[in-house]
């Protein structure tokens, strides 16, 4: 059954209307082994089927065994979103018939997750505030399906089991955002903690961050929940926010038509940004849960837990904090060094070199020219460490500007050509002659030079246009090959002309 395209509904409608969002997010953990048997997890790239065993493969009569940094990765995510680790926890059967769960059930959690509660602040149209988190529990992935078409037109379907039995992490959330931009700053920020604390690369593109959107709409003022939509089938944060806009439009459409909204699954199709029914709810499966008869119980000590916690690193939140009050720089300086936690730790590295009087002249370059630079490698994620760039260059670097031996003009020059060859910003300076004039004398002889052959710009001064002057320094700065200091060019040519 495909849906029709909803006309926008009216502005008016629309705002009648609070979207109620709630999220159900997969994240494969990084394991170096998949989550009941020893095959390698990682499967990126690998041939079909070649990361399999006859657990994997859902045989008859094998046995699981637990992956205890699975669980050791789902517990670190859990404290650092806030969660409470309960100290009793165990898995759980999911029965459902599909080709791609080779046994016939998946090992999941229901009652007893590995986490509960916790939250994440997230800041979206400029306000912040914290989204309430239900549970995290640990599972395990499915196989993957590959549809195929045949020459003569008929379709069928590849297995590839590389993918069966991935530890992943289901993360759910309260129905406690109310707009796709909140929706995306979530999934953002808790991209950004995943990655920090390193229990997955938690990449949309590749599969391993895989959301499922919970859609209603209420009157504007009530309380009461109305009909949700689950949306799937979404592979990047575009496509979660464009599928969440394009419901709401959808539901204010139905909701003042008088219509009543299906409880349903729907299907987002990149190419459209429309989303189409998939299943309606009342068909729903029946799981059929049952404690794993296979496993034990899972038994968390409050030791075990603490030893965790002291494992955390630093995140992105207190990171922030931390960079503004200690290095001065402004909230927005801070979030952009911390985006990354390599990229933190390259702007901390960088001022321990530099010192810290020079705390946001790093900052000033690793944001600005370090970062474009850094964009021109064709790489998403680009990190300094990808460059050939290291502290070492940019601490230099900022030492010779603070020391006036460069300009900052010069300075871009000269990181230019270290990001390119990888030699230091010195041995640049040095090999190039690109030193700063700092000679008062040669800098006023320059400027009576630039003074006599420029009649007209002097003529504009005096007759009032201030501006001329900027002129006049960019004449001197050009005829000294940007080596001199353009404040004291503008002195000594302020000095001749008002003398
Ligand atoms: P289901 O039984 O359909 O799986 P759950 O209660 O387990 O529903 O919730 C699944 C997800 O849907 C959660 O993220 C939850 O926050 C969200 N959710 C539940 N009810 C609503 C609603 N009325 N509107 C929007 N999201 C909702
Ligand atoms: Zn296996
Ligand atoms: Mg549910």
């Amino acid at each position: 059954m495909v849906a029709a395209q909803p006309e926008a509904a009216s502005t008016a409608t629309r705002t009648a209307y609070e979207p109620v969002i709630g999220l159900e997010v997969h994240v494969q953990l990084k394991t170096r082994s998949k989550m009941f048997c020893g095959c390698e997890r990682d499967y990126f790239e690998a041939e079909p089927n070649s990361h399999v065993c006859s657990v994997c493969l859902g045989m008859p009569g094998m046995l699981p065994v637990i992956n205890e940094q699975a669980v050791a990765f789902t517990i670190l995510a859990g404290l650092a979103l806030g969660c409470d680790i309960p100290a009793h926890s165990k898995f759980d059967r999911k029965n459902y018939p599909y080709p791609d769960l080779v046994k016939g059930y998946q090992i999941s959690q229901y009652d007893q997750p590995l986490c509960l509660g916790g939250t994440l602040e997230i800041e979206a149209d400029g306000v912040t505030r914290s989204v309430q988190i239900e549970r995290i529990h640990l599972e395990e992935d499915t196989a993957r399906l590959l549809h195929r078409e045949g020459a003569n037109g008929d379709s069928y379907s590849l297995i590839d089991v590389n993918r069966s039995g991935v530890p992943l992490m289901e993360l759910v959330t309260r129905p406690d955002m109310h707009s796709a931009a909140e929706a995306m700053a979530f999934l953002r920020t808790l991209r950004q903690v995943l990655r920090y604390v390193g229990v997955s690369d938690a990449d949309m593109e590749k599969g391993s961050f895989r959301c499922d959107a919970n859609v209603s709409l209420r009157p504007v003022g009530t309380t009461t929940l109305g009909n949700k939509v689950e949306v799937k089938n979404m592979n990047s944060f575009r496509a979660v926010g464009r599928a969440l806009e394009f419901e709401i439009e959808r539901q204010a459409r139905v909701l003042s038509e008088g219509g009543r909204v299906a409880q349903e699954t729907r299907g987002y199709i990149d190419a459209t940004g429309a989303t189409v029914s998939q299943r309606s709810k009342e068909e729903a499966h029946d799981y059929r849960y049952f404690p794993e008869p296979d496993l034990p119980p899972l038994e968390t000590s409050r030791v075990t837990v603490e030893e965790l916690r002291g494992h955390l690193p630093e995140l992105p939140a207190a990171k922030r904090e931390r960079f503004v009050a200690q290095y001065g720089l402004t909230p927005d300086e801070a979030r952009q060094l911390v985006e990354t936690r390599a990229g933190a730790e390259a702007f901390e590295q960088t001022v321990a070199l530099a010192g810290p009087a020079h705390a946001r002249d790093v900052a000033h370059w690793l944001i600005g020219d370090v970062t474009r630079l850094l964009g021109t490698l064709g790489e998403p994620d680009a990190e300094l460490t990808d460059s050939k760039l290291t502290p070492a260059h940019i601490a230099e670097l900022v030492g010779l500007v603070g020391q006036r031996a460069i300009t900052a003009a010069t300075a871009k020059e000269v990181l230019q050509a270290a990001f390119e060859s990888g030699e230091m910003p010195a041995a640049i300076v040095d090999a190039r002659g690109l030193r700063q004039i700092n000679d008062d004398a040669e800098i006023d002889r320059v400027a009576a030079e630039v003074i006599d052959a420029n009649p007209q710009a002097v003529a504009d001064y005096r007759g009032g246009k201030e501006a001329a002057v900027k002129f006049l320094v960019g004449q001197v700065m050009r005829a000294m090959r940007g080596r001199a200091d353009p404040n004291g060019a503008a002195e000594a040519l302020l000095r001749r002309l008002q003398s």
